[in-house]
């Protein structure tokens, strides 16, 4: 421990934000990288608790108290080190993770926490600076073949530790680009794309194949995967979007979150999207339906195009400020959260339920709602309380429901429909094993993360008969 009275001379300081007028007229990240005096102040704020509750919160067990020693210390290169241990994606993590170990941290029962997401960034973006992170290809090749279907956060993570491992690995993604949601979901403005491109371009260099375009099941036969490779993982997510299939739904300018979001992606890209396929907020009243992360990057997103304005309304009543005394620290609590995106203008309205769609001429125009109430575990429509909402474009974020079959593959799923695996991270199929959203249902990039390395560990097993790679 550096500083043995720094947290308390030393408030919390987050990063800074661009200012909303002007971040709202480009896709250009919001938050803005610290400089590296503000990063060892805040470091300094860890208090190395004997038992530091924030390696149970992340879910990677990253060495946060270690990292947060060694940058007070100005030892930034051994920071490096400790974090590239645990996590293969910190740039990414370090942006946009919603940090469960800042709710662990011990700071935070009677102080604001330590800033842990922030100086994970701050570490990792110091490293690439100093151009510490060169493509590093395995020593030597074990021989055996492995295939990763799939190239989100948990397959991306599972195919840098087998590789690390000297396995030859092929990365097989159906979309057109390598990342995910992290591509094609989450908006520029929390994750340039630059970001997940520098990560990739070193895997190439380390020897991971990347096949993209190439739907497993389709392009490619599911069968054909036990026959070329000695070990699979499907990592296909967690993709087929809860409905809501209420009158009116049919009616144009009703479509789901992730529709809306991955052509957003596409056109900051500078693909061309034709005409009749285009869904854009431009000068339109928008209503985002489904009060979570993903409406919010809808409300983000939306604010970008122009639109006129933006509701975002949630079944679900506003979540406390505080943590509920249900879900006391350390655990990661659901409480009230104002995101970046809502802070550029929104309107958000909690217990509402969406009766049908109203339209002219096939397009939408208004939603018929009902105000709702809990009690007993059920839910009451409020009589009297019905209104309408004015809407030209209404975005469906309501989650995700189940992955996507991969046609050809016999595999049990459990009674959500999620790939079962036993503990090995191994599916009812011998030597295909799966992780992340596809395994867990709809989650985290750090949840999908660990799963990667850690079915990558039990393939290696599998594979080898024993590992060197860590448990997570
Ligand atoms: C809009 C949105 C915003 C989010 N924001 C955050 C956030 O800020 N922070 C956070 O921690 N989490 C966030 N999440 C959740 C997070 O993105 C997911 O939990 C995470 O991406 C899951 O990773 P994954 O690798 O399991 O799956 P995915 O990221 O979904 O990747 C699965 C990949 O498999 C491919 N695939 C599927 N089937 C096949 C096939 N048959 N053949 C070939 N390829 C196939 C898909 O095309 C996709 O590229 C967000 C989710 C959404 C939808
Ligand atoms: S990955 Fe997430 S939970 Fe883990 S240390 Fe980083 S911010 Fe915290």
């Amino acid at each position: 421990m550096g500083d043995v009275k720094g947290y308390i001379k030393i408030k919390r300081q987050k990063s800074e934000y661009r200012p909303v007028c002007d971040r709202v007229r480009d896709y250009l990240p919001v938050a803005k990288i610290r400089p590296d005096a503000a990063v060892r102040d805040q470091a300094s704020r860890c208090m190395d608790c004997g038992t530091p509750f924030c390696h149970w919160g992340c879910p990677l067990g990253n060495y946060i108290p270690e990292w947060n020693d060694v940058v007070y210390q100005g030892k930034w290169e051994k920071a490096f080190e400790l974090l590239d241990a645990t996590n293969n994606l910190p740039e990414i993590t370090g942006r946009i993770c919603p940090a469960p170990c800042e709710y662990a941290c011990v700071l935070g029962i009677n102080d604001d926490p330590v800033t842990i997401r922030e100086d994970e960034l701050d570490i990792i973006e110091h490293a690439f600076r100093k151009e510490w992170i060169k493509p590093n290809p395995p020593k030597a090749r074990s021989g055996k073949k492995v295939a990763v279907v799939g190239s989100g956060p948990a397959g991306l993570a599972c195919a840098a530790q087998l590789n690390r491992a000297g396995h030859l690995v092929t990365v097989f993604e159906k979309d057109e680009k390598i990342g995910g949601i992290m591509r094609f979901g989450i908006p520029d403005f929390k994750l340039e794309k630059s970001i997940l491109d520098r990560r990739i371009d070193l895997w190439d260099k380390e020897g991971i194949e990347f096949k993209t375009g190439i739907k497993v099941g389709s392009d490619y036969p599911a069968e054909s995967l036990q026959h070329d490779y000695d070990a699979v993982c499907l990592a296909g997510g967690s993709r087929v979007p809860r409905d809501l299939k209420i009158e009116g739904r049919e009616l144009k300018g009703v479509c789901f979150a992730m529709e809306y979001l991955s052509q957003s992606n596409r056109r900051i890209a500078v693909e061309n999207i034709p005409s009749e396929k285009m869904i854009d907020a431009k000068g339109k009243k928008v209503v985002v339906i489904g009060g979570g992360d993903t409406g919010a990057d809808c409300v983000g997103t939306a604010n970008r195009q122009g639109a006129a304005c933006v509701v975002q309304i949630e079944l679900l009543p506003k979540p406390s400020e505080n943590r509920p005394d249900h879900q006391p620290w350390p655990v990661y609590p659901f409480v009230f959260k104002t995101s970046t995106s809502h802070e550029e203008g929104a309107e958000r309205k909690w217990q509402i339920s969406t009766k049908k769609f109203m339209g002219e001429k096939g397009m939408v125009k208004k939603l018929s709602c009902v105000q709702v109430e809990f009690s007993g575990g059920s839910m009451q429509e409020l009589a009297g309380s019905e209104f309408e909402i004015e809407a030209d474009l209404v975005l469906l974020a309501l989650g995700f429901l189940r992955p996507e079959p991969i046609m050809g593959l016999e595999i049990e799923c459990d009674k959500h429909g999620n790939i079962k695996t036993d503990s090995h991270f191994m599916t009812s199929a011998k030597g295909i094993f799966s992780a992340g959203d596809m395994r867990r249902g709809q989650s985290l990039i750090v949840w999908a993360i660990a799963e990667g390395r850690q079915a990558a560990r039990c393939m290696d097993e599998y594979l080898m008969g024993q590992s060197s790679l860590p448990r997570i």
